[in-house]
């Protein structure tokens, strides 16, 4: 029989928002990979009869309970004592974790108050999970047909003390294992990818293939369920394939790749350089290029021109163009890109003009009307955006506009078309 996890954060600052609660994406990640299958994320707050609720309501529908948080020294932290009373265990006290927890406060420097000392007291015959983290120690325990483990809610606590400790006790559930398979695509919307791949999605079952809408691109899942790493693998692999001859070179990347990851790898690989040359993304694209380590081997600069005078003094953008046609036009970003590729000295560079909102701009350009260029030795390209509609947002003009920019220099390294998409 399958087991069905749940997983249940107590926090009151997770109900009001003042916390995400990113434990509980951490552990499903986690608990897949073990092969469990959870099926219920829920929170409750501080509150021992809403909580006691909460425990019968997970044990109903549930075998394995784990609970995030609420282990700690302070009155509101009352996890252990709520769940081993609905399980009609008592707590008891454990000298060896009373030590543990003089011993951290030692370590650290600083001094301990008794409090403390009640995080000592767990539920009659668990499993102690040690914390090498912190202070409070999670525990397991077995009542039945069912499985209890509780962590703390300190992510830094809790997602270690998880893999150290908790998922050793928990591989007696093991049924195998579930591996995904990411594949990143940029050029189509989810809806786009969607009727492209539906009949192929509808008919899987392991693996499974799900889409993933992400900030300006998207991401396909490949899923599968099998005994072994190996054996998943081998199942996943052939709809791999399937998926990349539909889309081709819509998929720049797997994993964790990102599109200025790619472009940098792909440009250090080549011994190729850099430039930016941005008005509407403000330095983004500079931004998310120079976020990765060892950008300063491709990466040589970029210029922020927010301005024509900066746009004309700096990069070299004609000023007839800029008074004839305004900023934002294909002939702009294409000098844009010219300019910063020759007063920065690189290989290549983009650029970026555009209306990024919440107003047209004063030559009635609407929102979301973004020319992207890049120049290269071989020559210059220009795509033309219109992010407005549903991406009516500044942050979303200014998200697309890099990644298209970013989308070109990849498919520049790639030689494969790069205006259109
Ligand atoms: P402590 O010993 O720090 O009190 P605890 O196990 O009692 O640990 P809580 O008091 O519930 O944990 O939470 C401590 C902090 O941990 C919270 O303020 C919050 O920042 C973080 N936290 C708690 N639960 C979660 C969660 N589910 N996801 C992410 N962070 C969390
Ligand atoms: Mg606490």
């Amino acid at each position: 029989m399958s087991h069905i996890v749940e997983l249940l954060a107590v926090g009151t600052e997770l109900l009001l928002g003042n916390t995400v609660n990113s434990d509980a994406q951490m552990l499903s990640r986690e608990l897949s990979a073990l092969g469990l299958n959870v099926y219920y994320h829920s929170v409750v707050g501080d509150n021992p009869e809403r909580l006691h609720r909460s425990v019968e309501l997970a044990r109903s529908r549930a075998d394995v309970l784990i609970t995030t948080g609420g282990l700690g020294p302070t009155c509101d932290d009352l996890t252990k004592k709520v769940v081993a009373q609905a399980y009609g265990l008592e707590l008891e006290y454990h000298p060896e974790c009373a030590a543990a927890i003089r011993d951290f406060f030692a370590r650290s420097g600083r001094a301990m108050t008794e409090n403390n000392l009640q995080q000592a007291w767990l539920p009659q015959g668990c499993t102690i999970l040690e914390n090498r983290w912190g202070t409070a120690p999670g525990c397991a325990f077995q009542s039945g047909a069912h499985y209890v483990v509780m962590l703390p809610g300190p992510p830094r606590e809790c997602i270690p003390m998880f893999r150290e400790e908790a998922a050793p006790w928990l591989a007696r559930l093991r049924e195998g294992v579930i591996c995904s398979r990411t594949l990143r695509v940029f050029g189509r919307g989810e809806s786009q990818v969607e009727s492209l791949l539906r009949g192929r999605m509808n008919a899987l079952t392991n693996p499974t293939l799900a889409p993933y809408a992400k900030e300006g691109e998207m991401e396909l899942r490949v899923t599968a369920k099998a005994d072994s790493q190996a054996a998943a693998q081998a199942l996943i692999a052939p709809v791999e394939q399937e998926v990349r001859a539909l889309l081709g070179e819509l998929i720049y990347g797997t994993g964790e790749d990102t599109l200025e990851r790619v472009v940098l790898e792909g440009m250090k690989a080549r011994g190729l350089t850099l430039g930016t040359a941005e008005s509407c993304t403000g330095g983004l694209i500079a931004k998310r290029l120079t976020d990765l380590p060892g950008a300063s081997a491709v990466f040589r600069g970029g210029v922020v021109s927010y301005t024509n005078q900066v746009k004309a003094q700096v990069l070299g953008v004609p000023r007839q163009l800029l008074e004839e046609q305004g900023a934002v036009c294909a002939d702009v970003a294409r000098a844009m890109a010219q300019g910063a590729r020759r007063v920065l000295g690189c290989d290549a560079a983009v650029s970026a003009t555009g209306v990024a909102g919440p107003d047209s701009d004063e030559r009635g350009n609407p929102v979301g009307l973004v020319y992207v260029a890049l120049a290269a030795p071989e020559g210059c390209w220009v795509r033309k955006l219109s992010l407005a509609g549903a991406s009516d947002r500044r942050d979303r003009v200014r998200i697309m506009a890099a990644n298209h920019a970013l989308d070109m220099v990849r498919r520049w390294l790639a030689g494969l078309e790069i205006e259109k998409i």
